[in-house]
């Protein structure tokens, strides 16, 4: 479990842009970070349970309503700075910690690049960790005002 990657990033052993954006009892909400110095897709946010827990059958109910609660409120949140959609995914291939993705589309991805690619055509919004880090911080103003 120590070389987890989410459990790493719960504990603050890798440093997430901006901090967390939510870090309350069972759950936090993240921005995702650059890792190999590579940039990330502007907005793409987690919501991770803090507990090593492999998937959403492995949740208590608590947890599980709070992570419900979260992915609502960060969807509003990315809406609220223009994201057409906010497609939200558990995957699960590299990581046994759950973790939800929550990843716009921003209105001037092309109606041809699907859900799955949002990320990847060339006008697709990339951050470093900086540019990640103010984004987070601005995502986090907008929602402490509604
Ligand atoms: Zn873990």
């Amino acid at each position: 479990m120590s070389a987890c990657l989410v459990c790493q990033e719960v504990r603050g052993v890798i440093p997430v842009p901006g901090g967390f954006l939510q870090s309350s009892g069972s759950s936090v909400a993240l921005h995702v970070p650059p890792l190999d110095h590579r940039d990330v897709y502007l907005g793409h946010l987690l919501v991770v349970p803090r507990r090593h827990v492999p998937d959403f059958a492995g949740l208590e109910e608590s947890e599980a309503a709070e992570i419900g609660v979260a992915i609502s409120r960060w969807s509003r949140a990315l809406a609220t700075f223009g994201a057409d959609r906010v497609y939200v995914a558990t995957i699960g291939h590299g990581s046994d910690h759950l973790h939800v993705h929550l990843v716009p589309r921003w209105p001037e991805t092309p109606s041809e690049i699907p859900w799955h690619s949002v990320d990847e055509w060339s006008g697709a919004r990339r951050a470093d960790f900086d540019g990640a880090a103010q984004f987070a911080g601005a995502l986090l103003a907008e929602a402490d005002l509604h």
